[in-house]
C-alpha cells in the first residue's frame, strides 16, 4: 500500500479544490484559509456546489455540521442533500446558506445558563480553515463540515470558537513582541500541536462483563494485578498481532481523512498503547485529534476490542494522558522555540522561551483547571503522571542559561561564546534529559513545550485555549517591558535582556527540574507560592470561579464573563454527575456481585474449623457499614447543587468510595476466583 496515494482522499483538499473550483474561486478560498479573509456569498455558493458534487461522487447522501459542544464529545445532525423541485422531481441540492450556517436543535446541549429555553436556538457556523471531510458509513457516506457552535446572541457554546480566538490573540501578541524587539515580523503566526494519544484496549467480551467499565469507563473495584507493570516488558515490546491489525485499520482510515498518524507503540502498562501524529496547525490538530478518538473507538468495536480513553481505568496501573506538544511557528517555517543557529536566533529563542515560562507561571491555576476533570483527578498526582502542581522542566543546560540571563550575563562576549558552543548540542541533550522526567506537567523538549497534564479523553480545545491565552498575556507584558526599557534609553538588545531578566526573577519559581513526586517538592512548591489544586472543584473555584484569575481571558477578549460562568456551571455539574453515577454504580456492583461472592466464601471458611476467617468477616462487616453510609451520602447528594455539590462529591463521596474500595479489594483478594462473578485485573489485562 502506498500511503501517499490514499492520503487525504476523503478530504476536500487542495488538489480536489483546484479540480472542482474555478481558478478565481480557488484563489479567493485559499486567501480565506490562509489569511482569514471573509467569504462572499457568491464564493460560498460556488464552494457549496463543488462540495456537493464531490460529496455525491463519493457516495454521500447527507451532510452535517460537525462541532464540539461543551460536553467534550463531537456532535452532528445529519441532513440529506435530497430536496424536491417544483414538480416534485427529487434532486440533490446544497446551498451556500446550508454550508455556512446550521441550526441543530440545541436545547439539549449544555449552555451553563447562557441560553434560556425560550431562545434555545444555537447556530453552527462553518469553519473554512479546517477542511471538510467524508465519514464513511455502511451503505452511504456523510459530508462533515467542521463548525463552531454559537448561541442566538453570539455566546460561544463550544470548544472551537474560543480556541480560534485564542490562536488569533496569540498571533497578535507574537507579532507585537517581535516588532518591539526588532525581529522580522512574519505575515502569519501559527500555533503547532502534536498530541500523543494514549489509550487502553480490552477484549470486548471481557469488557462487557464489567458493568463499571461499561458505564463509568473505569474499574470502581478490583485488586491489583499480580504482574502489574512491574516487569515493564510491555513498553516498546512487540505489539500483539491482533492489536497490530487494529492499528493498521485505524491508520488506514485516518490517512484517508488526511490525519498524519505517525508513530504507534505499546505503553508502559499492559494493554496500553499510544498513537502520535505529526504536528499540525492547532485548529486542524484539534479537529484531527477528535477524529483519532472517534476512529479508535469505531475500529476497536470492529476488531472485537473495547477502547478505554478514561484517564485512569485501573488502579495501580499507569493512567492515560495526551502529551500536548506545543510550539509557535510562522509562514516562513520558523519555529520560535527552536534555539537556532546563531546569536540572533538564540536571542529570539530566549524571548519566546522565557515568554512561555512566564505565561505558565502567571496563570498556573487556570492551566491546572484547563485539564481538570473527575477522571483526570485520579491520574494527576497518581505517582505516574505529572502532579497537580504546575511546574516547568527546562533541563540543566537551559537552566544554566536562564541563571546567567537573570544576572544579565548574556551580553558579555565570553558568555556568548560558551552559549554558542552550547547551541550545537542543546536540542539533543534536552531531548534525552526529558524522557527520564515524566513528572513535569510542562516540559521543554528541545524545540517545543510538552503539556503533559492533558488527559487522554480531553479534547485539545480548552487546554490549548488557556495555554495560548496565558502565553499571549505574558508576551504582552514582555512587550511593554521592552518598550519601557527602550524608552529609558537602552539599546535593543539591552532592552530585551533586561526585560527578560526582570520577568525571570518572578517566573523562575515555576521552573523545576527535580522529581515532581517527591515530598520535598510539595514543601518547596508551597514555599515558592505555587498552588496545588488537588481536585477539580478546587481547580475550578480558583480559576473559572475567581475574578482575579480569570480576568486575563476577559481582557484578551477570549471568553466573556457570561461564557466563563457558563463553563464553570457546566464543569461543576458534569463533575458531580460523574461522581454520582460512579457512587451509584459502585453500590450496585457490591449488591449484585461482591456481597454474594463474599457470603459464599464466608460460608466455606466456616466449614473449616481450624481456619481463622475473622479478618474476612470483619471486612464484610466493614463493607456493609460503609455501603450504608455511602447510600446515605448519595441521598444527601440529591439535595445540594452547583459548587456545593461538586465539593461534597470531592470531599465526602470520593474519599468514602476510596475507603470502601480498599475493603472490597481485600475481599476480592481473599475470595476463591471461581466465586468471583466478574473478570479480575489479571483476566482483563491480557490480549
Ligand atoms: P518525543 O516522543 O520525544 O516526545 P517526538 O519527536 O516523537 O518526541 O514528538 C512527539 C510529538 O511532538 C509528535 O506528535 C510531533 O509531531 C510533535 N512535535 C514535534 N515538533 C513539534 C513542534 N514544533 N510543535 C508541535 N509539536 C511538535
Ligand atoms: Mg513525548
Amino acid at each position: 500500500m502506498k500511503v501517499s496515494k490514499i492520503y487525504g482522499t476523503l478530504t476536500f483538499n487542495d488538489r480536489i479544490m483546484k479540480d472542482k473550483l474555478s481558478y478565481e474561486v480557488y484563489k479567493r478560498f485559499k486567501k480565506t484559509i490562509e489569511e482569514g479573509e471573509p467569504i462572499s456569498k457568491e464564493i460560498a455558493e460556488c464552494i457549496a456546489h463543488a462540495l456537493k458534487e464531490w460529496a455525491i461522487e463519493n457516495n454521500c447522501t447527507h451532510y452535517t455540521h460537525w462541532f464540539h459542544p461543551l460536553t467534550g464529545l463531537t456532535a452532528e445532525k445529519h441532513d440529506a442533500f435530497l430536496t424536491f423541485d417544483g414538480d416534485l422531481t427529487p434532486i440533490e441540492r446544497f446551498l451556500a446558506d446550508e454550508l455556512i450556517q446550521g441550526e441543530p436543535d440545541a436545547s439539549s446541549f449544555p449552555s451553563g445558563g447562557t441560553r434560556s429555553t425560550f431562545e434555545a436556538r444555537g447556530y453552527t457556523a462553518w469553519d473554512p480553515q479546517s477542511p471538510c471531510f467524508i465519514m464513511e458509513g455502511k451503505k452511504s457516506n456523510t459530508l462533515c463540515i467542521p463548525s463552531v457552535f454559537l448561541s442566538y446572541n453570539g455566546d460561544s457554546l463550544d470548544k472551537k470558537s474560543v480556541l480560534l480566538k485564542s490562536i488569533k490573540v496569540l498571533e497578535e501578541a507574537t507579532k507585537k513582541v517581535l516588532e518591539i524587539s526588532e525581529f522580522p515580523v512574519p505575515e502569519k503566526v501559527f500555533v503547532t500541536t502534536g498530541p500523543e494519544q494514549e489509550y487502553y484496549l480490552l477484549d470486548r467480551e471481557v469488557f462487557e462483563k464489567r458493568e463499571d467499565l461499561v458505564i463509568t469507563g473505569r474499574t470502581l473495584l478490583g485488586a491489583n494485578s499480580v504482574k502489574g507493570q512491574k516487569l515493564e516488558d510491555h513498553y516498546f515490546g512487540s505489539i500483539p498481532d491482533r492489536v497490530k491489525y487494529f492499528m493498521e485499520d485505524v491508520e488506514y482510515a485516518l490517512y484517508k481523512l488526511g490525519v498524519p498518524a505517525k508513530t504507534r507503540h505499546n505503553e508502559v502498562a499492559p494493554c496500553q498503547f499510544e498513537l502520535a501524529p505529526v504536528f499540525e496547525e492547532l485548529n486542524i490538530a484539534a479537529d484531527h485529534n477528535h477524529l483519532v478518538m472517534v476512529m479508535l473507538e469505531k475500529k476497536a468495536r470492529e476488531h472485537g476490542f473495547a477502547l478505554l480513553l478514561h484517564e485512569k481505568p485501573f488502579k495501580g496501573l499507569n493512567g492515560s494522558g495526551k502529551h500536548n506538544n506545543w510550539s509557535i511557528a510562522d509562514n516562513r517555517g520558523i519555529n520560535y522555540l527552536s534555539p537556532g543557529k546563531n546569536r540572533e536566533e538564540f536571542l529570539r529563542f530566549l524571548l519566546f522561551f522565557v515568554g512561555v515560562i512566564n505565561g505558565v507561571y502567571k496563570h498556573e491555576k487556570f492551566i491546572r483547571a484547563s485539564v481538570a476533570s473527575a477522571a483526570n483527578d485520579h491520574r494527576l498526582g497518581g505517582n505516574e503522571a505529572p502532579p497537580s502542581i504546575i511546574s516547568v522542566f527546562v533541563g540543566t543546560a537551559l537552566g544554566n542559561v536562564l541563571e546567567n540571563l537573570m544576572e544579565g550575563n548574556f551580553v558579555e562576549p565570553e558568555h556568548s561564546k560558551t552559549l554558542e558552543i552550547g547551541l550545537s548540542y542543546l536540542p539533543q541533550i534536552e531531548r534525552h534529559n526529558t524522557d527520564r522526567n515524566r513528572t513535569s506537567p510542562v516540559a521543554f523538549t528541545g524545540n517545543k513545550f510538552e503539556f503533559r497534564a492533558v488527559g487522554s479523553s480531553q479534547p485539545l480545545g480548552l487546554p490549548n485555549t488557556v495555554l495560548n491565552a496565558s502565553v499571549a498575556d505574558s508576551f504582552n507584558e514582555i512587550s511593554n517591558l521592552i518598550k519601557s526599557e527602550k524608552d529609558s534609553g537602552k539599546n535593543r538588545e539591552e532592552a530585551i535582556l533586561s526585560a527578560l531578566s526582570k520577568v525571570l526573577k518572578n517566573c523562575r519559581k515555576v521552573i523545576f527540574n527535580g522529581n515532581g513526586y517527591s515530598k520535598e517538592w510539595l514543601y518547596e512548591a508551597e514555599k515558592r507560592g505555587l498552588s496545588n489544586l488537588k481536585n477539580t472543584p478546587e481547580a475550578l473555584k480558583n480559576s473559572f470561579g475567581n475574578e482575579k484569575e480569570r480576568d486575563f481571558l476577559i481582557k484578551l477578549g477570549i471568553l466573556s464573563e457570561r461564557e466563563l460562568n457558563a463553563r464553570l456551571n457546566i464543569k461543576y455539574d458534569h463533575y458531580s454527575k460523574v461522581v454520582d453515577i460512579e457512587a451509584k454504580m459502585f453500590v450496585k456492583m457490591i449488591k449484585k456481585y461482591v456481597r454474594n461472592a463474599a457470603f459464599k466464601q464466608a460460608k466455606r471458611f466456616a466449614e473449616v474449623d481450624f481456619f481463622d476467617s475473622s479478618a474476612y468477616m470483619k471486612s464484610i462487616k466493614s463493607m456493609e457499614e460503609k455501603v450504608k453510609v455511602l447510600i446515605g451520602e448519595i441521598e444527601h447528594f440529591e439535595s445540594v447543587e452547583g459548587e456545593k455539590k461538586a465539593f461534597f462529591a470531592a470531599n465526602t463521596v470520593i474519599p468514602l468510595m476510596e475507603k470502601l474500595r480498599e475493603v472490597v479489594d481485600f475481599i476480592e483478594t481473599e475470595t476463591d476466583k471461581s466465586l468471583w462473578p466478574i473478570p479480575d485485573y489479571d483476566s482483563m489485562l491480557i490480549l
